[in-house]
């Protein structure tokens, strides 16, 4: 079947549907395409906040939080698309507030905000700052809620439960994509002027994760397929706090609401590590002091885990301004947080990497200067790059909305400038040849333990430590699976519903994107924000302030490195 819309939106989280929004007040007809249902993109799982310099609870300034971002990325970070980013950030949490978000108040009726790590006054010398937006403990929901309210009102057209494939692309750009009705179990194309991006991170690469099954890479994996590079993807955060032993997100609001973090001796070890900024260093600080406890034997009764204290806070603050943590905590570990401190370690969790995008979300070809015509991308599968090695709480929320706004505004211009380009035939009778190949297929390996064996090997040879011995040993665990993914098969399995053919393909990018994070942090030879190898345990700004492209050229992996951009902040020692 064939659809035909103006502009083409992959995803319905926080950055498609900041876009389709925006696409479609300019007038457009505008479809959005989603494997799942738009309410269940991962950007509903968002707890702490999103962050703009507002100044509501004491003064701030868009200046500090661009040292702060800068710092942050451990100068990493582009630092144009950093300033524009704090610039527009607080612009964008008054839209957002103004078509309805339903954000917490403070007394005077203004948005709320609270600490959040790596947030600081007076470019990074004065105490923690409140510039993070919230609405409770749920700012993801409160976001993706209202915008999906307002897209239903332009009538965005929404295609729910379509896994999106593979990309067209041609020699003049992208003509839309292909995607697999999973419902019905068809094959349908998508025909549009434009096509974007916004799919979402692939932190379920890892088995202990924050992210949900969903998160697998999708439209980076395309991308790679297609043999456009993908930018710094050996930076993948690993957040500080996740519930033990699932991994589940305990948001940083809980540190920024006074929570402190004690190892089995009841100290609390942050003064160590972080001796002025405590529990609100940067993540990339706090997960690395967690696991330091952890590996010096400190860990609580000696397991892998140390505990995150709220004990010492009002009941009512935790119920008021943490109400679904408390909920989660109660639910899986039993725990009441008023009453026993919350069991915590580090959990795979954002991808800093992804799409390079220029400021405008097109894509580049050669992940320099050259546009890829009619494709775009934003949000956590793009790389513009606000979080270079480390991003900081708060920030993705809203670099989704700045930068999905950005596209979608974009997109009306040019799709009143452009006509659809022929869709290429040849293409699409491969791909469709691709995945009757699956459904036919006598399995001989299974599906789970291929996927199972991957997670596996990424948390535990491509974690939050990594060196030389353990990443080898990844890249050749991943060239076995990617045989073993050859005898995955599908026969005799129905075309509707059939789940385990999304999961097959879901795999596919999975395995070639691991292969990708492996490599990038094979030869980066540094450590710097996220990407810590203990046999290069320093950073080393002469031979490594430069971003990372990775490219697949016929069948195999090349690298290649641009200038970061520095406008105004050198790079300085990180101390916090
Ligand atoms: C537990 C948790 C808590 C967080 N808390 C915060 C926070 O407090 N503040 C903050 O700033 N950030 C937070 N983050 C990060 C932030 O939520 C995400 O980075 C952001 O929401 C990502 O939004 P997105 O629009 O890029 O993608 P997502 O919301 O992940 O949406 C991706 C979309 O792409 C679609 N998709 C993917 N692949 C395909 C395909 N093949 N075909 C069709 N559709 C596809 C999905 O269906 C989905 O609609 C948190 C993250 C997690 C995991």
């Amino acid at each position: 079947m064939k659809h035909k819309h103006q502009i083409i939106i992959v995803g319905a989280g926080i950055a498609g549907l900041s876009a389709a929004l925006e696409a479609a007040q300019a007038g457009n007809d505008v479809a959005v395409v989603s494997k799942v249902t738009p309410l269940h993109s991962h950007s509903v799982a968002a707890q702490g906040g999103t962050a703009a310099a507002l100044g509501n609870m004491e003064p701030d300034s868009w200046e500090w939080h661009f040292y702060d971002t800068v710092k942050g990325s451990d100068f990493l970070g582009d630092q144009d698309a950093q300033a524009l980013f704090c610039k527009e950030a607080i612009e964008t949490a008054y839209f957002l507030e103004h078509i309805g978000v339903p954000f917490s108040r403070g007394e005077n009726g203004r948005i709320l905000q609270r600490h959040f790590g790596g947030h600081y006054s007076e470019f990074g010398k004065g105490p923690y700052i409140k510039r993070s937006c919230l609405a409770a403990d749920r700012i993801g929901q409160a976001i993706l809620y209202t915008l999906w309210g307002q897209c239903l009102r332009l009538q965005v057209k929404f295609y729910k439960e379509f896994l999106v494939t593979h990309i067209l692309l041609q020699d003049e750009g992208c003509s839309g994509v292909i995607a697999w009705d999973i419902v019905r179990g068809e094959m349908h194309i998508f025909q549009g002027k434009l096509t974007l991006l916004a799919t979402g991170g692939c932190a379920r690469l890892f088995k202990i994760s924050t992210n949900s099954s969903i998160n697998t890479g999708d439209g980076m994996g395309m991308v790679l397929a297609a043999g456009l590079p993908l930018e710094d993807m050996e930076f993948i955060q690993f957040h500080p706090t996740g519930l033990y032993p699932w991994g589940f997100l305990i948001s940083e609001g809980v540190r920024g609401e006074g929570g402190y973090l004690l190892n089995q001796d009841g100290e609390r070890f942050m003064k160590i590590y972080a001796p002025a900024k405590l529990e609100l260093a940067p993540r990339d600080v706090v997960s690395r002091a967690i696991q330091g406890e952890i590996r010096a034997g400190r860990g609580i009764r000696g397991k892998p885990y140390v505990y995150l204290d709220i004990t010492h806070l009002e009941d009512q603050l935790i119920r008021e301004k943490l109400p679904q943590i408390r909920q989660m905590v109660l639910k899986f570990a039993g725990i009441d947080p008023k009453k026993q401190p919350i069991p915590v370690a580090p959990t795979a969790h954002y991808t800093m990497g992804g799409i390079p995008i220029n400021i405008n979300c097109e894509v580049l070809a050669d992940g320099k200067k050259t546009i890829v015509p009619r494709l775009f991308a934003a949000g956590e599968c793009a790389c513009v790059s606000i979080h270079g090695a480390n991003r900081l709480g708060t920030n993705s929320t809203m670099e989704c909305a700045v930068f999905g706004r950005r596209a979608g505004k974009y997109m009306a211009k040019i799709a009143k400038k452009v006509n659809f380009l022929p869709l290429p035939q040849g293409q699409i009778k491969e791909r469709l040849g691709e995945i009757n190949t699956l459904l036919n297929r006598t399995p001989k390996t299974s599906l789970a333990e291929v996927r199972e064996a991957l997670e596996e090997g990424m948390t535990k040879n491509c974690g939050i430590l990594r060196d030389e011995s353990s990443l080898k040993n990844q890249l050749e665990l991943i060239h076995q699976l990617k045989t073993a993914y050859q005898e995955i098969g599908l026969k005799g399995m129905p075309k509707e519903y059939n789940l385990a053919l999304q999961e097959v393909l879901e795999l596919k990018h999975m395995l070639n994107l691991s292969e990708a994070i492996v490599r990038c942090a094979l030869a980066r030879k540094e450590s710097r924000g996220a990407h810590y190898r203990n046999d290069f345990p320093h950073r080393d700004d002469k031979n490594w302030l430069k971003h990372t492209l990775v490219f697949i050229e016929d069948e195999k992996y090349k690298l290649d490195y641009k200038p970061v951009v520095i406008t105004r902040f050198e790079p300085e020692e990180r101390q916090f």
